[in-house]
C-alpha cells in the first residue's frame, strides 16, 4: 500500500494522559473536598486532575501536592477571572487586580506541581454586554506577556481556553486566540480548546484543531449539554481524529457539570441549573472508557491514512 503524499509532519502520538475536572467529584472547594476528588480521580483510572484556582488560598497547595503525588496523578490548574479583577478592563485598577489574581493562581499552581495554568485567563468568565475594546485587549496582551514570563521562570505553560460568546468577549474561536497568541508573542502560551465551546462557535470540531497545530496546549472534552460523554450530538470522533492528525500528545480532560442538590454558588458562572447526572463514579468511568476507545479508533484511522506511528518510548 502506498503512503499518500501529505503535508503532515505529525506522527500518531503516544497515548494522551486522560484527565478529569475536580468539580465532577465535589460541590465545594476546600481541602477535604480536594482530597476526596484526588482519591476518586485515581480510583476511576485517570492520570490527571484539573484543580479550580478561583480562590488560590482556599486550600493548602503544599498538602495538595503531596496528595496528588501519592495518588500518582499529574495536575493542571484553571480559573476564569471576574468583572472586578479583569485584565481586559480599561480601568487600570481592575486590570491590576486581575493580574494579581493570575499571579497568585500561577504560584499556587506551581506549588501544587501543575505544568500549566489554563482557563479564561484573558478576561472575566462572564457575559459581556459590549465587544472588547482595543485598549482593554491591549491590557490583556501586556498582562499575559508578563504572566507568561513568570510562568516560564517556573517551568510552566499557559493555556488560553477558547470559550463561547456568553462567557467572554475577548476570544471565542481558535482563530481569535491564535491572533492573541501572536500579539502576546511568548512561546509558552498555548491554545486550550473545549468541545463544549467549539460546538457553539466553530464551524466544526476538526478545523480549529488543525489551525492550532503545535500551538494546541490543552483539550477539554465535554458533551454539548455538559452531561455524559457521548450522550449528546457532538461528533467527537472528528475531534479525536484531528488531535491525532496534528500529533497532539498532551492531556485530554473530561468536563461535566451538574447542579448540586444544595446550590453552592460554584457553578453559577457556568449557568449550571440542571441536574444531568447523579452518579459521579459511573459518569467518570464511562467518560474514561469513551475517551480511550475514541483514541484507539482515531489512532488506527491515523495509521490507516498514512501517519507514521509514534517512536517507541525509551
Ligand atoms: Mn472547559
Amino acid at each position: 500500500m502506498s503512503v499518500p503524499a501529505t503535508a503532515h509532519t505529525a506522527r500518531v502520538p503516544p497515548a494522551n494522559p486522560l484527565g478529569i475536572h475536580a468539580l465532577v467529584w465535589v460541590d465545594h472547594w476546600d481541602i477535604a473536598s480536594a482530597e476526596l476528588a484526588i482519591e476518586q480521580t485515581a480510583r476511576a483510572g485517570y492520570a490527571l486532575i484539573e484543580l479550580p484556582m478561583l480562590d488560590p488560598g482556599a486550600v493548602d497547595a503544599k498538602r495538595l501536592r503531596e496528595r496528588i503525588t501519592a495518588a500518582g496523578l499529574a495536575a493542571r490548574c484553571s480559573l476564569g477571572l471576574t468583572f472586578d479583577a479583569d485584565i481586559s478592563s480599561e480601568d487600570p485598577e481592575i486590570a491590576r487586580r486581575g493580574e494579581q489574581r493570575l499571579v497568585a493562581a500561577l504560584e499556587a499552581a506551581s506549588t501544587v506541581g501543575a505544568d500549566m495554568l489554563a482557563g479564561v485567563l484573558y478576561s472575566a468568565l462572564a457575559k459581556y454586554s459590549k465587544p472588547a475594546s482595543q485598549r482593554g485587549r491591549r491590557n490583556a496582551v501586556d498582562a499575559l506577556g508578563r504572566l507568561a514570563d513568570r510562568a516560564a521562570s517556573l517551568g510552566m505553560t499557559l493555556g488560553l481556553e477558547v470559550v463561547n460568546r456568553y462567557e467572554s468577549n475577548v476570544v471565542n474561536t481558535a482563530k481569535d486566540t491564535l491572533r492573541l497568541l501572536d500579539d502576546i508573542g511568548r512561546p509558552n502560551v498555548t491554545v486550550h480548546l473545549d468541545s463544549y465551546h467549539m460546538n457553539i462557535e466553530e464551524v466544526d470540531l476538526h478545523q480549529p484543531i488543525i489551525a492550532c497545530g503545535k500551538r494546541l496546549g490543552y483539550v477539554h472534552v465535554g458533551a454539548n449539554h455538559r452531561g455524559y460523554l457521548g450522550s449528546g450530538h457532538l461528533e467527537l470522533a472528528v475531534l479525536f481524529r484531528a488531535l491525532v492528525e496534528v500529533g497532539y500528545s498532551g492531556p485530554i480532560t473530561f468536563e461535566a457539570f451538574s447542579a448540586p442538590a444544595e446550590p453552592t454558588g460554584l457553578f453559577d458562572t457556568l449557568a449550571i441549573w440542571r441536574r444531568l447526572w447523579d452518579d459521579r463514579g459511573d459518569l467518570a468511568r464511562a467518560a474514561r472508557l469513551y475517551m480511550e476507545s475514541q483514541l484507539v479508533a482515531a489512532r488506527q484511522a491515523g495509521l490507516a491514512s498514512g501517519l507514521p506511528a509514534a517512536p517507541t518510548a525509551g
